[in-house]
């Protein structure tokens, strides 16, 4: 969007007004796919009987059936893979007034790479043989801190990705063929962009990537996380700052001690764990099980005092008997997150996984996730509950999605998007309370996931 803006694009959300469709897509699994494909079609049939010219698909779909997409689609008038964003411009037809060179002394994009990828790449980690439709090529691609940005947040609140690519072998996950092999961004890149936007009004960031705490290895950067952290933390505009997708085995003390050490960075992880079963995490190729998890989740609380912990899991993994999920169950009842997601395994052309047998039926998949969900609805509800009371600095979002007669905003507990919600019933009057400003509230009600509260 910010490459496109810059070259003179007016951004409409409004299909119906474009004269350039881009439809951005996801790949990760079977239902993303069929989500991709139905909103292209859609998008098609404003070329047909519309306004529309050209019709742009972009994204990870494209990175799995390139070819198929042109074949398949004729609507389509151009593909950007996830590597080649700056051929937006030309895909689009929109020319770009002045290319970018780089100084000499200073490229834009480094690529580096870490060892552990590039075994795994002479392993065939990141082969897309036998992918019909998709190239050879794996995108190398990284935006950097003079790359346009248009934000499609909430003007408060961003987003800055730091790597790219993934090189971790997980059976379940077509990722690295769709991303490529890990790099990071410059350290300097980073914070310059961090610097821009909080000159610009933003007051939280959230930092990801497929693996940020292997943020840096590639540059040979040890703990480059924290170090990054702590740089950002020192930038004055900044109020929180986090980042998401931990991989467990990556946390380090240090990396702990950056957190609870500044006011700044959220005392907040978001590790997906994906199974407590040692034997299914074997077969998942991620290593771990409930001991370990359970002793890293005791050392990371007690290294971050008020430490509000998310993370994710995947039921009905290829083989996952009823004793395995069994041992799931109880290892959530232990562990008591604050926040937690379930995923029902979903099984992916191109994935180890996909040639393992004994797949379970998506409908005892289903009753696995419902079964879960509900113990980890339980341990929210009497989480929440003890927050009343409670005093917190709330950001305030705006005018609820819900219900045009509350605001809803989040704490430091809430991660953008992926976590509950916080709705603000009540203030002084005269107070009018603004979308992107932060104040301070106390909690008044909990609800299972979602709090009310009252600004004081
Ligand atoms: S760490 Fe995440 S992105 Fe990487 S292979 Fe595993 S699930 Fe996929």
């Amino acid at each position: 969007m910010g490459l496109l803006a810059r070259a003179g694009a007016e951004l409409s959300q409004r299909a119906e007004d474009a004269d350039v469709i881009v439809v951005n897509t996801c790949s990760f699994i079977e239902s993303a796919q069929e989500e991709s494909v139905n909103t292209i079609l859609e998008m098609a049939a404003h070329k047909t009987s519309g306004r529309a010219k050209k019709l742009v698909v972009a994204g990870c779909l494209v990175e799995r059936f390139r070819d198929e997409i042109r074949r398949r689609i004729p609507e389509v008038d151009a593909v950007v893979g996830t590597g080649e964003l700056e051929k937006i411009l030309s895909a689009t037809g929109i020319e770009y007034p002045a290319p970018r060179t780089a100084p000499a002394n200073n490229p834009l994009v480094v690529l580096t790479s870490r060892a552990e990828g590039d075994a795994r790449a002479a392993q065939g980690r990141f082969s897309r043989e036998g992918w019909d439709g998709a190239i050879a090529d794996l995108p190398n691609y990284l935006y950097d801190e003079e790359t346009p940005r248009v934000l499609a947040t909430p003007k408060s609140t961003a987003y800055i990705k730091i790597a790219e690519g993934c090189d971790h072998p997980c059976t379940f996950c077509i990722i690295p063929q769709l991303r490529g092999q890990f790099r990071s961004r410059r350290f300097e890149s980073v914070v310059a962009e961090a610097e821009r936007l909080a000159r610009n009004g933003v007051r939280e960031i959230t930092l990801i990537g497929q693996d940020t705490t292997c943020f840096g290895e590639d540059f040979g950067l040890k703990d480059g996380l924290a170090l990054l952290l702590e740089k950002l933390a020192a930038i004055e505009e900044l109020r929180w700052i986090r980042f998401l997708y931990a991989y467990p085995n990556k946390i380090t003390g240090r990396l702990l001690e950056t957190i609870a050490s500044s006011d700044k960075i959220c005392s907040y992880m978001d590790v997906p764990l994906q199974h407590a079963s040692a034997s299914v995490l074997k077969r998942m190729k991620r290593g771990g099980g409930s001991d370990v998890f359970l002793r890293s989740i005791a050392k990371m609380r007690r290294a971050i005092p008020g430490l509000t912990l998310r993370t994710s899991f995947i039921v009905g993994f290829p083989g996952e008997t009823e004793a395995e999920f069994e041992e799931l169950c109880d290892f959530v009842r232990e562990a008591q997150f604050d926040w937690m997601g379930t995923f029902s395994y979903s099984d992916q052309d191109g994935a180890a996984a996909y040639g393992l047998d004994k797949k379970l039926s998506t409908r005892e998949i289903e009753r696995r996730r419902k079964h879960l969900m509900g113990i980890q609805r339980q341990i929210s509800k009497k989480k929440k509950k003890a927050l009343v009371g409670q005093e917190f600095d709330l950001l305030l979002e705006g005018i609820s999605d819900e219900t045009d007669l509350l605001m809803e905003g989040r704490t430091a507990m809430h991660a953008p998007e992926i976590d509950g919600k916080v709705f603000v019933n009540d203030f002084d009057e005269g107070l009018e309370p603004q979308p992107g400003e932060f104040y301070r509230c106390e909690i008044t009600e909990a609800h299972d996931y979602d709090l009310v509260a009252r600004i004081l």
